[in-house]
């Protein structure tokens, strides 16, 4: 089956977007996955269309409505087949296994939040998932879905050259990648570290793996404590 994501947002002419070119658009093009991207805006009942509405409580901007939210989560996925996500500052931040996990499935569907965020009583009732991409506020949650979106679908079998490009990068064993070199040999004095023009593997790999190391224990102390047990798991195991 066809991973798919279907995409709820009041501006579905984002998308594709970035998501048309490169590995992911090659992808969708030869039907590796699939994107449908809705518009909140078909579900709205009353005369003016509107989505949107002041806060309960009063406080600056708008709010995405229950009401119509609901009904165009209804309509988009009638089947209730796919994992229902909204894109949310306050969510659980997106993780590479995370990312892992939903590629694995049969894909997603991703509410889009705008202005102040969407009514509460709709996350609840549809059971939303609400995913964070980081501690910072975007202005929508289009290009929240695009990042998700991408993640999952570089992942897809079939989309990446190498099926093992996948393994080795970072996260893959919470460290982060090692540093990557190519041609020219001298660059602006520079030479690639010369293990890597060595031609032998073993030495290669240990000294990727010490750069991992080192950059995880400088750069993401956070990761590098959480991954001690996993790895210890894996040399053993
Ligand atoms: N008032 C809200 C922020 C609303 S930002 C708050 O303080 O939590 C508007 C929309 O952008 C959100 O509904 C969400 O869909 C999206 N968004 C903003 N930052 C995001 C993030 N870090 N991760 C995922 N979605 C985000």
């Amino acid at each position: 089956m066809t991973w798919r994501a279907t995409v709820l947002t009041i501006f579905p002419e984002m998308f594709p977007g970035p998501l048309g070119v490169s590995l992911a658009g090659k992808a969708l093009t030869s039907g590796l996955w699939a994107l449908e991207a809705r518009d909140i805006r078909a579900s709205a009942t009353d005369k003016h269309r509107s989505v949107d509405d002041t806060p309960a409580g009063g406080g600056p901007g708008m709010v995405l409505r229950a009401d119509v939210l609901a009904a165009a989560i209804d309509a988009a996925d009638t089947a209730r087949s796919l994992p229902r996500l909204l894109m949310s500052p306050r969510g659980r931040p997106l993780t590479q296994s995370g990312v892992r996990e939903l590629a694995a499935g049969p894909g997603a569907l991703i509410v889009c939040g705008r202005f102040e965020g969407v009514d509460q009583r709709v996350i609840e009732a549809r059971q939303l998932e609400e995913v964070s991409i980081g501690d910072y506020v975007l202005s929508g949650g289009e290009i929240a879905a695009m990042a998700l979106i991408d993640a999952c679908v570089r992942l897809l079998p079939g989309v990446m050259g190498k099926a093992e490009s996948g393994a080795e990068e970072s996260f893959s064993e919470a460290l982060l990648e090692y540093p990557q070199y190519t041609r020219p040999q001298t660059f602006e004095g520079q030479p690639i570290p010369e293990i890597l023009t060595s031609g032998d593997h073993a030495r290669v790999a240990a000294w990727r793996r010490a750069e991992a190391e080192r950059l995880t224990r400088a750069r993401r102390p956070d990761l590098w404590a959480e991954g001690q047990s996993g790895r210890k798991n894996t040399t053993e195991g």
